[in-house]
């Protein structure tokens, strides 16, 4: 509906319209709600009450609001009800398995369970060289059954950081391995067409130009596949910029903002400096600027390589922090709005504010 119409048949019409909400709820960088979907917090109350300071002092410093947090493991869920009740749902968490053998670590009726319990979706991690292989036929059930109840993949990790630009360390898989486990979690998705997942660190497919072209034919191919960007900035430098910035516009519906928060890979020369959660208030800002701005920053691995921010444009930074997190997992919409994102907005144009 163009602003046009909307003049003519007056606003408070047009928002008893479905979508009018959106639309109509204007965010800036200051007060857009952030969702970090790649987090692995620790499950003790002392952590968790740590993160929420971290919260506090990301708004006093860097003017921005992180709204919500997923922890992804490998700590075991707390008590979700006590968690809903202490953090009003800006704590969320996944059940996670790292260390698959004969199979994923949870039935599918273990996954039923714990849906109902209200996690969000269950991480795996067959991406380390343990020969592990995703498309197994042990693992059908599972997918199976996240398919038919809609639980999302939350940030499995599929192979290493391929590359052969800038330092090579035991970090990154050799070609033939990597290429192995990829076309092992293509399988996955071709089997499984309706399962939704968020795939960790751009799929480790951002090490090269030509890794983002095998990216792009992935998001093609997969609608249900998406991304999330953590710890992916240390690596980008090795992309051509623009064709990055290209690649982040185009596919603005499917990326998803993430850090590693809590992991020693979220920004490892800035960890060294701020080992605590609750002081991890400059990781987060290379992360915004990188994504903001066109600034020249570090890449984060000792400082050796340069990269400049891509300069996002505002509804694109929009999607990627949290309309897109509201769209693919549980829960967010609605806790979004119980915490008063939209609600305000809402009410206060209803009373013609
Ligand atoms: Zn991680």
């Amino acid at each position: 509906m163009s602003r046009h119409r909307i003049g003519a048949l007056g606003i408070a019409a047009w928002l008893a319209l479905g979508g009018a909400a959106r639309a109509e709820t204007k965010f800036t960088l200051e007060t857009m709600p952030r969702i970090d979907v790649h987090t692995h917090i620790g499950n003790t109350w002392e952590t968790l009450d740590e993160v929420m300071e971290l919260r506090k002092a990301i708004r006093e410093q860097l003017h921005a609001d992180l709204a919500m947090f997923i922890s992804l493991g490998r700590a075991e869920p707390p008590d979700m009800d006590e968690l809903r009740k202490r953090y009003q749902g800006r704590i969320q968490w996944c059940i996670s398995d790292f260390t698959i053998k004969d199979g994923l670590r949870f039935s599918p009726q273990e996954l039923t369970e714990w849906q109902k319990r209200g996690v969000m979706g269950f991480k795996f991690y067959p991406g380390w060289d343990r020969g592990v292989q995703i498309d197994l036929p042990a693992n059908d059930p599972t997918f199976d059954r996240m398919e038919q109840i809609g639980m999302v993949a939350a940030s499995p990790h599929v192979a290493n950081p391929c590359g052969t630009f800038g330092r090579r360390t035991e970090w990154f898989a050799e070609p033939v391995e990597f290429w192995r486990q990829q076309h092992a979690w293509e399988n996955v998705l071709k089997k499984h067409p309706r399962l939704v997942v968020v795939n960790a660190h751009m799929l480790w497919l951002c090490y090269s130009d030509e890794q983002l072209d095998y990216l792009r034919y992935m998001l093609k191919t997969y609608p249900n596949l998406n991304v999330d960007l953590a710890t992916v900035p240390i690596f980008l430098h090795a992309v051509g910029r623009d064709n990055l910035r290209a690649f982040m516009i185009e596919y603005a519906d499917r990326i998803l903002f993430g850090t590693d928060l809590a992991s020693k890979w979220f920004v490892p020369e800035l960890d060294k400096k701020f080992p605590k959660i609750k002081d991890k208030v400059p990781q987060y800002q290379r992360y915004f600027e990188f994504l903001e701005t066109a600034k020249e920053m570090p890449s984060g691995i000792k400082d050796e390589h340069k990269m400049r921010g891509l300069a996002l444009p505002l509804d694109v930074l929009e999607k990627i922090y949290f309309r897109n997190a509201m769209r693919i997992y549980p829960h967010i919409a609605d806790t979004l709005k119980q915490l008063g994102y939209f609600g305000k907005v809402e009410s206060k144009k209803a009373a013609g504010e």
